[in-house]
């Protein structure tokens, strides 16, 4: 069996980063011709095979023969045999083996969906050729749910039955036992979905279900709303107007462009967009919103329910099996015009996508780190060239690769100068740590705490802002300097006081507090050092013991439902002060809200990597942007020890096209992107000898000349990741250079044992 069209690269100028990506299209032309394959059924006479792709880490497509009486054409889902097993696949080509057909396998049988499109099938070659992952692996995230390939039957699943007992003789084990909790709230969940959650077999609910103690309900398919273009939206200011009819003529061409939303917070970027998605829909076709944490925007999605009538389909990994299934099926159907989603949903099978939305694009969630590692916000952009249709990438505070590409109009760029309804921008001022000094081993410093006192004293709600979970992030022995440190990980433990733990934020290792340092065995020693939001709702509390306060971060709220109520809570004013995370800074409007006080503004400076600056920048502008957002003025304090530094200057003036340009200059100087292309090698295994041994092979055989630089290999700031050893190396070229073919030409040249793990990672995001 031999490769076909999978392993044929894609149009790899893939310049994601400056000009629209070559995506082996003429510019401006919507549907791509078909390649290797025709569209109708044929092949027919003895030697009729196909090559299909499977899901699997595996870089090539297979020769499957096509049985009498079955017809397939590229894109159907089907079954093949691997091996004992049977696995679904889909129609890649023509087969092109050498291999003599008698001795190929058949297909199983084909599944009555519609076939990907082609355009579907170039996009996971795409992503494939330019994140440098096997296609199959790729394929894998756009079917990620292969139930939803089989007609939907009535679905069985269970509830509790209330009072219950077990039968005599009935043992309560504690998987049994797991499942009942597990029912004890939340919907009925089908045998497989209980198993799943329970960690145990399906056996154990039949078990159950045989005792009397479930209710068996029969599934209804996931009700999917239908969102109605025709309903009016908000009679839009003259800026809003102009770009909601630029994103309207660049949906009604269907031709591909990406553009630019940029405009302040509270400036109507959505309801702008939401013109975009309208004129979609008129046409017939679908829109795709990509949002960095779906399944934390309740407010995005009332939102849109009243602006449409009707709720977008969701796709995000808080979905039950059920809702994926379904919502899988109906869009491969066309039967959804709408979807919302997180990275994963750029990969299921739409039919006709007439535009696609990245809000907050400047968001380093849309960087997915694990498994395929590729950039949602990039390859959506590749996306929509390979689909013929537009793309707006929205912020306030945009990526410096995007800010660049505007700049130099490879994107255009609609603006929206002011927050809509004469809202003003908050005043953000800076309060110097060297000298306003919080008491000892409290966080506070008196300016901030004064302002705090007078918003309260006005009837208005407070923010703090600080980007730590738990309550400390480090816990020492005062007699020996012992440091917490987690076994499997370079980090130290944080103290959750409030779960009375000590955790890892990395690997999730958890344990208790100690009493005696485990060191030198002293009692009563163990001091917490520096803050986490834990430790700053404690110093409220001490400050202002009459004040609702509340803290807000992902690990004291659970699930979208829990961050939904607190944020509804917040907007009845039933608090005061909020502490959170950056969970909190996310896209939520509180009118009420007029101080946002940010405890360490330096947090995000101190890693020092490429983007830090960026980041920080763009994080606490965001926080920033939740102050005065009704009619009352905001207020914003920073607390630094770097007043001097760009990006609090920055911040202060309220100057982000400067903080831009300055950093912009920095980058170009050090020919770092998006005016150079980094990749990087992450070597990886359980063996630290192996491991090194690997990365310095890796780096005698890297390629150099005066242009391309290798740096490393280096131990990576997590040299110790979950159990395992980390060492990086940095390629850095310019930004003309394909780094794809001499990374594959790189790793050809080294042997890898089995033993040990090479990741890459085409434009890093991360360096740890
Ligand atoms: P952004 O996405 O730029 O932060 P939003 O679209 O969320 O801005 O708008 C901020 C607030 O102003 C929202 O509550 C929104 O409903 C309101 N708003 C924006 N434009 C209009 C308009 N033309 N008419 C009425 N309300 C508007
Ligand atoms: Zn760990």
């Amino acid at each position: 069996m031999r490769s076909t069209s999978a392993s044929s690269a894609p149009g790899l100028q893939g310049d994601l980063l400056g000009d629209a990506p070559e995506t082996g299209q003429p510019e401006g032309d919507s549907a791509p011709a078909s390649t290797d394959f025709p569209a109708k059924p044929q092949h027919r006479g003895p030697d009729r095979r196909v090559a299909v792709l499977l899901p699997l880490p595996l870089r090539e497509a297979y020769d499957y023969r096509v049985p009498e009486g079955m017809e397939l054409v590229p894109g159907d889902f089907v079954e093949v045999p691997l091996g004992p097993r049977r696995v679904i696949g889909v129609v890649w080509g023509s087969g092109a083996g050498a291999l003599e057909s008698g001795r190929l396998k058949a297909v199983v049988r084909r599944f009555d969906v519609p076939p990907m499109t082609e355009v579907g099938r170039r996009f996971v070659e795409w992503v494939a050729a330019y994140t440098m992952t096997p296609p199959g692996f790729v394929l894998r995230m756009a079917v990620s749910v292969p139930s939803a390939l089989e007609p939907p039957k009535p679905m069985l699943a269970y509830l509790r039955k209330p009072d219950a007992e077990p039968p005599p003789g009935f043992k309560m084990t504690d998987p049994r036992k797991r499942i009942l909790a597990l029912l004890e709230d939340g919907p009925p969940r089908t045998p497989a979905e209980l198993a799943e959650e329970a960690g145990c077999g399906v056996t154990v609910v039949r078990g159950l279900a045989e005792a009397g103690l479930l209710e068996p309900v029969m599934l209804q398919p996931t009700r999917l709303g239908r969102p109605d273009w025709r309903r009016p939206g908000p009679s839009l200011s003259p800026d809003q107007r102009a770009a909601a009819d630029d994103l309207r003529k660049r949906v009604a061409s269907g031709s591909y462009s990406t553009v630019l939303l940029d405009g302040v917070t509270g400036s109507g970027k959505t309801e702008v967009y939401y013109e975009a998605i309208s004129a979609a829909l008129e046409q017939g076709k679908q829109a795709l919103v990509l949002l960095p944490e779906i399944a934390l925007s309740a407010q995005w999605l009332d939102r849109f329910a009243r602006r449409f009538g009707a709720p977008p389909a969701e796709w995000h990994s808080e979905l039950t099996g059920a809702q994926r299934r379904d919502t899988w099926r109906a869009v491969s159907k066309g039967e959804v015009p709408v979807v919302v989603g997180a990275r994963s949903a750029l990969f299921l099978p739409y039919p006709d996508l007439g535009v696609i939305i990245v809000d907050e694009e400047h968001d380093s969630a849309y960087k997915q780190e694990e498994g395929a590692i590729y950039h949602a916000r990039d390859m959506a952009v590749a996306r929509a060239h390979l689909g013929g249709l537009p793309i707006a990438l929205v912020s306030a505070t945009p990526s410096l690769e995007t800010k660049v590409n505007a700049d130099s109009h490879r994107y255009a760029r609609i603006e929206l100068p002011a927050r809509h309804g004469g809202a003003v921008l908050p005043d953000v001022e800076l309060v110097d740590l060297r000298r306003d000094r919080p008491p000892a081993r409290h966080w506070l410093a008196p300016s901030l705490r004064q302002a705090l006192t007078d918003t309260l004293a006005g009837g208005e709600q407070a923010m703090l802002f600080l980007n730590r979970r738990g309550y400390a992030p480090l816990t020492l022995c005062r007699a020996c300097g012992h440091r917490m440190q987690c076994p499997n990980c370079t980090a130290w433990l944080v103290e959750h006081r409030l779960a009375r733990k000590l955790q890892c934020h990395h690997c999730g290792l958890q344990q208790p507090l100690p009493h005696a340092c485990p060191e030198c065995g002293e009692e009563g020693t163990m001091a917490a050092c520096g803050p986490g939001v834990e430790r700053i709702a404690e110093e409220v509390a001490e400050l202002f013991p009459e004040a609702r306060a509340a803290i807000m971060a992902s690990d004291t709220l659970h699930g979208p439902r829990a961050i939904q109520e607190m944020v509804e809570s917040i907007g009845r004013h039933e608090l005061d002060i909020i502490i959170g995370t950056q969970v909190m800074a996310k896209g939520h409007h509180f009118p009420m809200l007029t101080l946002v006080g940010v405890v360490d503004a330096d947090l995000g400076l101190n890693g020092g990597d490429l983007r830090a600056a960026e980041r920080t920048y763009q994080l606490l502008h965001q926080v920033a942007g939740r102050a005065g957002r009704g009619e009352r003025p905001g207020r914003v304090m920073l607390q630094t020890f770097m007043p001097e530094h760009p990006v609090m200057q920055a911040l202060a003036a309220g100057d982000r096209d400067g903080f831009y340009q300055l950093e912009a200059e920095m980058r170009l100087e050090a020919g770092m992107p998006p005016f150079g292309r980094l990749a990087a090698l992450i070597v990886s295994g359980e063996d630290p000898t192996l491991v090194e041994r690997v990365a310095m092979a890796l780096g005698r055989a890297a390629p150099r000349s005066e242009t391309v630089h290798v740096l490393g290999p280096a131990p990576a700031p997590l040299a110790l990741l979950r159990g395992r050893h980390r060492r990086r190396l940095l390629l850095k070229a310019p930004r003309s250079t394909q780094v794809q073919p001499l990374i594959a030409e790189w790793l050809d040249k080294v042997e890898i044992p089995p033993a040990i793990r090479v990741q890459i990672d085409v434009d890093p995001y991360s360096f740890l």
